[in-house]
């Protein structure tokens, strides 16, 4: 296939050439204007919503918005599951490893690889060969307002993931984007963000994440006391903490 120089270039030569672009869907407002996006551009026949579920350690309601924002457009929908949680997974690290941090660290994020990237890079394969498709645009809903990082990452390119099967591309559609521009396009589609947002929520995804901010733990505390429990009590039998700040969860949600 020959590929155009501009990322809008390339991206509509992927379109011409009937690639299947996968908007990874966290229920969160960056991936729910990815998806407007994706909608203005890009024929229904080649998209698939995809949500990462992790299950109880994710906001309620996450996977229930990615889902209906998939079924209004009439677009498939594929929750991609992981053979473990979280904390299962933290548990197992702990049983076979005492004697290094159980939990995730934001430099070796095992939780995105496991429980994330993988479950969903196995389900679009499936979905790619059931369908045909042999070219896959896989879609972040990720700014470069959100992080250092995030502001680093290239708007497109090749994935090393690519094989003689597939050819994988990455897109970042919103990468752009300010958090006030996030919003208003939600409001201007007609649709409502999650309600975590509104209650005070500034990201979306675990409701107790390895990086959140104070505020969000604080928020994901007061909503979900059941779920602080178990991280906590899993904290003090591993003797590790969740957070990259090495606080106790109890501390910074209080
Ligand atoms: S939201 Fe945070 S804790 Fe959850 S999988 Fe992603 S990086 Fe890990």
């Amino acid at each position: 296939m020959t590929i155009a120089t501009s990322t809008t270039d390339q991206i509509d030569s992927l379109i011409a050439a009937g690639a299947l672009f996968v908007a990874n869907h966290s229920g969160g407002k960056d991936s729910q204007v990815q998806l407007i996006r994706l909608l203005e551009r890009v024929p229904a026949s080649q998209i698939v919503v995809v949500h990462a579920s992790l299950g109880a350690m994710e906001w309620p309601g996450a996977m229930e918005l990615a889902r209906d924002q998939a079924a209004a457009a009439g677009l498939p929908f594929i929750v991609a599951s992981a053979a473990k949680t979280l904390l299962e997974m933290v548990e197992r690290r702990f049983a076979g490893r005492p004697e290094v941090p159980s939990w995730p660290s934001a430099s070796t994020r095992q939780c995105t690889s496991d429980l994330k990237r993988g479950p969903i890079q196995r389900e679009v394969r499936k979905f790619a060969k059931a369908n045909g498709f042999k070219v896959i645009v896989n879609c972040l809903g990720l700014r470069a307002q959100e992080s250092p990082g995030r502001a680093k990452r290239k708007e497109f390119g090749l994935m090393g993931i690519s094989n003689s099967v597939h050819t994988w591309y990455e897109w970042l559609p919103v990468h752009d984007l300010s958090a006030t521009e996030v919003f208003g396009i939600i409001e201007q589609a007609g649709q409502q963000p999650h309600y975590a947002y509104a209650l005070g929520n500034d990201r979306l995804s675990c409701v107790f994440c390895i990086m959140a901010s104070k505020e969000d733990l604080r928020t994901g505390a007061s909503h979900n006391p059941d779920l602080l429990q178990q991280y906590d009590a899993l904290e003090k039998r591993t003797g590790y903490t969740m957070h990259m700040s090495r606080i106790p969860l109890v501390e910074l949600a209080a």
